[in-house]
């Protein structure tokens, strides 16, 4: 089962091998001791100074990974063509190759992507759910920030709550992605570098540059959608939700298959995973799920619960979606911050609905007790916020997303880029109301 003999990763140390099992998680639940946030939130903006000092991508003759070439070549003549159409007899189902490994249909098993981390190999798991019919391959990577572990859960929970045999196409789950991080609790890698900044990668990187170049090269390529599993960080958390650029219109028509879940249009930043799977036509989403180095089974099994939706969407599962609300769309959003340093006392929740102008937050000097009432600027909804702690001035507390109706995007002539994703989202909405069969293979 273990896939050691052509490692994309290779090297001569081949002293000790771990495959993790998903049931456990030894961690000690504490603060990430490394990685410093000059700024706030998720994947959007925090960095850490050391990496995008050094971000250009440059051959290191030092870094620890290297990629076979051989092997590329070897995995990428095995993919399987993007465009294939749903063939509904079981005996045309050829297994499915990852790896050079041969998956049955009908079949859930395991293969092992083999690193090297300071000289010692490890098994990153891929788990791959086969069905006995044909669909769409749905992939599921988590843990590219090594701190988030929301997303090992609902990973875990969906794919192995699916019954390959009843499945049409193939799930593809990748609940550690970032093995490093995960081993030490942190967000980054060992060198304090973001992964989730060096997407597609480059095979003479540097090593986050590497690992992402391997995992596109070994996964992503072979998948029709692509869900990229995430929480808030650095004490942040996030109401569950899509992130998505609803420019593009696959993107558009893919985020409105998840039930009631949040959407909020997002464009990304280079180097995210999302974006260079969308730059290779493979639509994608990043699907955020409360805060770091916790696990909040709540909104763990409200993800699960969107991404089951999206495979009964799809028909590759038996359709089963009952939510009591229609799905939010968010446009445009705004970070809100401090202004005096303080404790942060929070009065407003994940979720709640705030008016122009409400408190969301006291923030109290501990010596003075001079308070800083944080609002609104306008009315919306929290979709992101720190949980309470002390903050300086320029803390980034509060996500709000901004309601906007169709007149108040007209008349206020809203930047862009926010009409144009409303205008995709709308047209897919279209497509999808006109065309009543369920959507089948990659049509999106
Ligand atoms: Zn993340």
């Amino acid at each position: 089962m273990i896939y050691r003999n052509t490692p994309i990763y290779s090297g001569v140390f081949k002293v000790w091998t771990v495959a993790l099992a998903f049931t456990l998680f030894p961690l000690t639940l504490s603060a990430d001791e490394t990685a410093t946030a000059t700024s706030a939130d998720d994947d959007s903006i925090v960095e850490i100074e050391s990496a995008s000092k050094t971000q250009t991508l440059v051959a290191d003759p030092e870094a620890p990974v290297e990629v076979d070439p051989e092997r590329i070549k070897k995995v990428k003549e095995t993919k399987k063509p993007v465009d294939k159409q749903v063939k509904p007899k079981a005996e045309q189902l050829e297994p499915f190759m990852m790896m050079e490994k041969s998956f049955a249909p009908g079949v859930r098993d395991t293969v092992f992507w083999p690193v090297m981390i300071n000289s010692l190999q490890f098994n990153i798991p891929v788990i791959v759910a086969h069905g006995a019919r044909q669909g769409p391959v749905m992939c599921m990577t988590a843990a590219v920030h090594g701190d988030e572990l929301n997303g090992i859960e609902i990973a875990r929970r969906v794919i192995y709550g699916l019954d390959p045999e009843k499945l049409a196409g193939t799930v593809v789950a990748v609940p550690i992605v970032n093995m490093e991080g995960f081993m030490k609790q942190q967000r980054y890698m060992a060198d304090r570098r973001d992964m989730n900044r060096f997407f597609p990668g480059d095979p003479n990187g540097v090593t986050p540059a590497r690992f992402a170049y391997a995992l596109m090269e070994m996964v992503i390529q072979h998948c029709d959608a692509l869900i990229d599993l995430h929480t808030g960080s650095f004490y942040r958390t996030n109401l569950p939700q899509l992130r998505a650029d609803l420019k593009d219109e696959k993107v558009a028509r893919m985020v409105t298959r998840f039930g009631g879940m949040t959407v909020l249009q997002s464009a990304g930043k280079p180097g995210m995973l999302r974006n260079a799977a969308v730059a290779m036509g493979i639509p994608a989403v990043t699907m955020e799920v409360g805060g770091p180095l916790s696990l909040e089974l709540e909104a763990v099994e409200f993800g699960v619960k969107a991404i089951n939706t999206f495979l009964g969407e799809l028909g590759m599962t038996k359709r089963l979606s009952f939510w009591k609300a229609p799905q939010p769309v968010f446009y445009e959003s705004q970070w809100v911050m401090s202004n005096h340093s303080g404790i942060l006392l929070a009065s407003v929740k994940l979720g709640d609905k705030v008016k122009d102008g409400e408190v969301l937050a006291e923030i109290i000097n501990p010596v003075t007790n001079a308070k800083e009432k944080v609002k609104a600027p306008y009315a919306g909804t929290v979709l992101g916020m720190a949980v309470n702690q002390f903050v300086s001035p320029g803390f980034v507390i509060f996500r709000i997303g901004k309601e906007t109706t169709e007149s108040e995007l007209r008349d206020e002539a809203i930047k862009d880029e926010t009409e144009a994703a409303r205008a995709t989202t709308s047209k897919a909405l279209d497509k999808m109301i006109d065309n009543e069969e369920r959507p089948a293979g990659t049509n999106w």
